[in-house]
């Protein structure tokens, strides 16, 4: 959670934003400057004056911030990390747009960064080596906002090792595809998510399948109740006897570890982004803090600043 999502600055005006004094752009692509500048933008007109309101709710599915979903997906926010061929914007450098957009996001909210990073850069990446059917089902209204994705590789006994003798979400063969069995747990955006991308062992190997969440056998529980982030909404998702046509798997069968290991390396990306985005948010709090706060005297106010100072290098 950052500033404003947790307590400080939702009542007061916005602090001074220091990020653009503290390092140049001198190496970044206009491209990504570009993209920061449009989605900074858009977070100070859109996410700000919800992102205190969504970081203190509840988790309900009520509570998930449906219209501001709608609003990013309008803004083609969505669109930013992938190319042209399956209906992206086509940028030249993607993963650095895809930083900047979730930095800022972030900056105001991250839970809403939070829900971005999974539903576009892990739902999303991992159907980049779908079948162009399956994108055309999943990638397309993805894009768009129309349908939210999930994905899920962690289970009760399988997350940080993901060893396929670990994994007891099984997929069997049977005449038309699979039979799927098992438990996924911690899978953020489950609880208002259309699909997921699925990580399943698969006769001694791990395949990723496109499961949807209102087929039959799905469940879905109740949202985790959490420390702070309350608007990216997690939730285990418990899979008994659900079939799966052989056309839904992603990519070659058996090939899941491999899509599932790439797609998280760039959602760490989009992790560590969200970090710089909090960590900028919460310098730009204390400058403004340090400043305003009249009841220090002088030689304390002197020692924040430093204090700022160490911050900022
Ligand atoms: C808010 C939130 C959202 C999440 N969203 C998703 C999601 O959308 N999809 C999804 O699939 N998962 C999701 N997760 C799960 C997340 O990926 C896991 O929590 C993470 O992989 C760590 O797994 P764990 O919590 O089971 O910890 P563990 O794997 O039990 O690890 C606990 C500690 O033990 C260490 N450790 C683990 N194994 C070993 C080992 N063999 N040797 C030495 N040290 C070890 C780890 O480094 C860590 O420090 C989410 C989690 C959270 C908290």
């Amino acid at each position: 959670m950052n500033a404003r999502d947790n307590t400080i600055a939702h009542s007061q005006e916005a602090p001074e934003r220091h990020q653009p004094k503290l390092y140049h752009d001198l190496l970044t692509p206009a491209e990504t400057q570009a993209v920061r500048n449009e989605v900074r933008q858009f977070a100070d007109e859109h996410v700000a004056p919800v992102a205190w309101e969504i970081g203190h709710r509840e988790e309900s599915v009520d509570n998930f911030p449906r219209e501001l979903f709608r609003k990013m997906a309008d803004a083609g926010l969505f669109r930013i990390p992938f190319s042209a061929a399956v209906g992206g914007r086509g940028l030249l450098f993607p993963a650095c747009a895809t930083a900047a957009m979730i930095e800022e996001l972030a900056y105001h909210s991250n839970s809403v960064a939070a829900v971005v990073d999974v539903h576009c850069i892990l739902a999303g990446h991992a159907l980049e080596h779908a079948s162009s059917e399956l994108q055309r089902r999943y990638l397309t209204p993805l894009l768009a906002g129309d349908r939210i994705g999930s994905f899920a590789t962690t289970e009760p006994d399988a997350s940080t090792d993901l060893n396929v003798k670990a994994i007891r979400t099984f997929a069997n063969r049977d005449a038309e595809g699979y039979v799927v069995n098992g438990r996924k747990r911690f899978i953020t955006n489950a609880p208002v998510a259309d699909f997921v991308v699925l990580l399943c062992a698969e006769q001694g190997r791990m395949t990723e399948i496109v499961v949807d969440l209102d087929a039959r056998g799905v469940r879905v529980g109740a949202p985790d109740k959490k420390m702070g982030n309350h608007g990216q909404l997690t939730a285990d998702i418990y899979f008994e006897d659900v079939h799966v046509p052989a056309k839904d798997v992603i990519g070659a069968t058996g090939g899941g570890l491999k899509i599932a290991l790439q797609t998280l390396t760039y959602g760490r990306i989009g992790i560590a982004a969200s970090g710089v985005g909090m960590a900028q948010a919460t310098f730009d709090h204390s400058v403004w803090r340090s400043g305003t706060r009249l009841t220090w005297p002088p030689s304390s106010r002197a020692t924040a600043y430093r204090s700022s100072a160490a911050m900022a290098s």
